[in-house]
């Protein structure tokens, strides 16, 4: 249920930061005075509960934000996502040395208006290039940046989207969580005692209780504090032996008891595995000198996450189905027009390359093209085929125009009635191009 909530608050957030011009949108912004397109918090001392809903989770969902280019004015080129599989740019550079804050999306576009290969390549890796030219460069006749959904396709939300991260990013929670509790089975957490017997700490005392030596078992059972806790929550079926076992035996016994904990309704190997994992990391806290969660925060934030792991294992086995594509065939124009025949496609590596051919009402090939577009997918692979066989065309003066595309998808895009305000710019290029011939 968590990870169903916290998507449809990412909805809201996304809304939010997209349809500025919404009645409600303009309302929520003017109440909370959130001036940026895009800020980098919305949290306010007071606020309705809604709002402190979306705020809870900005920070990732700005993850989840991208920004689609315009007239490329609000984008920083290193430190904002435009590349929206890669990220910030500043983690990419071939020599950090080179990098400038003062450096801008212009520095890197050539006199023709695309993007400058080679400047780009003296900064990032070839493969980063490959992704950055497969973008539409910044003209500035286009619509001012904005924010598009970063995991679509398409570039517009999708609330399955959203879900399928949120619960991508608890599955690898719980490998981390798993991960941990094998190295608790070995004895290899780095405790006091550990750090001691390896001579990187001249104590072995536990910092919390100051009482006993800082075991594995220590930390996770019997240090006072942790000791109250699970006395609290422990059920009665397992307290007979609970804190007389070794380890080991202990460690199995939790995680391989998979009833039902009579009060919290939730399996008990998930809860004490969940724990577990908040007890060893309560106690980094406490040494690194960072805020340590209450006894109260701890016991919540292992049974939301018990209870989240459990909802989204059971979800997370839907699958997504895939876009068909419709058949390509050749429809002949009416007398005086002309055909111009489009597809775009992807290799396996992620390398797309787009082609064009424009004919007459007869059949006659007239011109075509053949271009490689760096690190692509599909339906952006057909839009920019789409978009170079309409410059030919214009180039050539081809005014009666049919223009065929095997990608349903991408059809419908760019006949939309709001093409010409589309998230993605080369919707927007491809609709001012019809509009001029
Ligand atoms: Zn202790």
């Amino acid at each position: 249920m968590y990870a169903v909530n916290q998507a449809f608050m990412q909805k809201f957030g996304y809304f939010l930061v997209t349809d500025t011009d919404a009645l409600w949108v303009r309302l929520l912004r003017e109440k909370y005075r959130v001036t940026d397109v895009c800020p980098a918090t919305i949290t306010r001392a007071t606020c309705t509960p809604l709002w402190r809903a979306i705020s809870t989770g900005w920070s990732e969902f700005l993850t989840n934000i991208a920004w689609s280019i315009g007239n490329g004015r609000s984008i920083d080129l290193l430190n904002d996502t435009w590349v929206s599989s890669l990220g910030p740019l500043r983690d990419y550079s071939n020599d950090p040395l080179l990098l400038s804050d003062d450096l801008s999306l212009q520095d890197f576009i050539a006199e023709n208006g695309t993007w400058d290969y080679n400047a780009l390549c003296d900064l990032f890796h070839v493969s980063v290039v490959d992704r950055i030219i497969s973008i539409k460069c910044p003209e500035q006749c286009d619509v001012d940046d904005r924010c598009m959904w970063r995991w679509t396709t398409s570039h517009t939300f999708e609330l399955r989207s959203a879900y399928s991260r949120l619960v991508g990013l608890l599955w690898s929670l719980k490998q981390a969580i798993w991960f941990f509790l094998w190295l608790a089975y070995k004895r290899k957490l780095l405790t006091n005692a550990e750090r001691c017997r390896c001579h990187l700490s001249i104590s072995a005392t536990c910092v919390v209780c100051n009482v006993s030596d800082e075991t594995v078992t220590h930390v996770l059972r019997d240090c006072c504090v942790t000791r109250q806790l699970w006395q609290q929550l422990l059920p009665p079926a397992l307290a007979q032996h609970f804190f007389s076992m070794n380890l080991q035996a202990w460690l199995s016994c939790n995680l391989m008891s998979t009833f039902l904990h009579p009060v919290w309704n939730l399996s008990w190997n998930l809860l004490s595995a969940s724990l577990i994992w908040q007890f060893w990391k309560r106690r980094n806290d406490i040494i690194f000198g960072n805020m340590a969660q209450t006894d109260e925060a701890l016991i919540r934030r292992s049974l939301a996450w018990a209870d989240r792991y459990y909802a989204c294992a059971r979800a997370g086995k839907k699958l997504l189905s895939s876009p068909r594509a419709t058949s390509p065939v050749w429809i002949p124009p009416n007398p005086g027009w002309f055909c111009l025949s489009v597809d775009g496609g992807v290799s396996l590596a992620g390398m797309g390359r787009i082609g064009g051919a424009i004919r007459n009402s007869e059949g006659d090939w007239i011109v075509g093209f053949v271009i490689s577009i760096g690190f692509s997918n599909c339906l952006h692979a057909e839009l920019w085929a789409v978009f170079e066989g309409l410059k030919l065309a214009w180039e050539f003066g081809f005014e009666r125009l049919l223009i065929q595309s095997d990608s349903r998808q991408a059809v419908d895009l760019v006949n939309s009635v709001s093409a010409d305000s589309s998230v993605l710019s080369l919707i927007r290029a491809i609709a001012r191009l019809r509009q001029k011939c």
